[in-house]
C-alpha cells in the first residue's frame, strides 16, 4: 500500500453488521435467506465494503483457518511498506496452505499473501480449493484482495470463498467470481472463435 507496493492492501471500511451463515449453506440458498432474513450482504458503497459477520460466529473450521491466516502474516517479509498480509488456503482434502506476503528492494518483484499461498498449493499438486482468509493489521476494515490476486485466484474456479478478514475479528465473505466479474478465464483461451 505505501510506497505503491505489490500488498494487498486494497482494504475497504466496514461497518459491523449482522451475523453469518452457516457454512456450507447453498448459495442460492444463502441469498434467499438473506433476503428474505434481511441477513446482511456485503455492501459497497463509495468504495466502501460492509463486514457481513463477526469471525466468532463463523464454523471452527473457517475459524481455524482464518486463525491461520494470522499465523501466517506473522512470517510476511515487508521491510519497506511494514504492512503484513496473511493468507491460509483450504483445498478442497481439507489441506490448508499458507501464505504471507514477501517484499523486494525491487518493488515490483514483491508478490502478494494470496499469490504466495496459492503458487505454494500448486505446487505441491493442489488445484482444487474450497475457501481462503485473508488478514492484515487493519482494525475494524477487511483486507480485499488486489485485482491480480482475483484473477489468480479465478485461474482454479470461481464459486469457491474468499474471507476478508479484520485484525479485531470481523470478516466479509465474498466468491471469487463476486470478487471478479466480467472477468478473463482459462476457457475464454479456448473458445472456437480463437
Ligand atoms: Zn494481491
Amino acid at each position: 500500500m505505501k510506497l505503491g507496493l505489490p500488498t494487498c492492501a486494497s482494504g475497504v471500511r466496514l461497518k459491523p453488521s449482522s451475523t453469518a451463515l452457516p457454512s456450507g449453506t447453498p448459495r442460492h440458498t444463502q441469498t434467499q435467506l438473506r433476503k428474505s432474513s434481511g441477513m446482511a450482504e456485503p455492501q459497497v458503497s463509495k468504495g466502501k465494503l460492509a463486514i457481513t459477520g463477526a469471525v466468532k460466529d463463523l464454523p471452527d473450521s473457517i475459524r481455524d483457518l482464518i486463525q491461520r491466516s494470522h499465523q501466517a502474516k506473522t512470517l510476511a517479509y515487508c521491510p519497506y511498506s511494514n504492512f503484513r498480509v496473511g493468507a491460509a488456503l483450504l483445498t478442497e482434502d481439507g489441506t490448508v496452505f499458507l501464505g504471507c506476503n514477501v517484499e523486494n528492494a525491487c518493488y515490483n518483484l514483491g508478490i502478494c499473501a494470496e499469490r504466495n499461498a496459492v503458487s505454494t498449493a500448486v505446487s505441491q499438486g493442489q488445484k482444487r480449493f474450497k475457501a481462503i482468509a485473508i488478514t492484515s493489521d487493519l482494525k475494524k476494515q477487511v483486507i480485499s484482495p488486489c485485482g491480480g490476486c482475483r484473477q489468480v485466484m479465478l485461474e482454479f474456479g470461481a464459486d469457491w470463498d474468499v474471507y476478508m478478514t479484520s485484525s479485531d475479528g470481523f470478516y466479509t465473505r465474498m466468491t471469487v467470481q463476486e470478487l471478479l466479474p466480467l472477468s478473463f478465464r482459462p476457457e475464454d483461451l479456448k473458445s472456437e472463435e480463437n
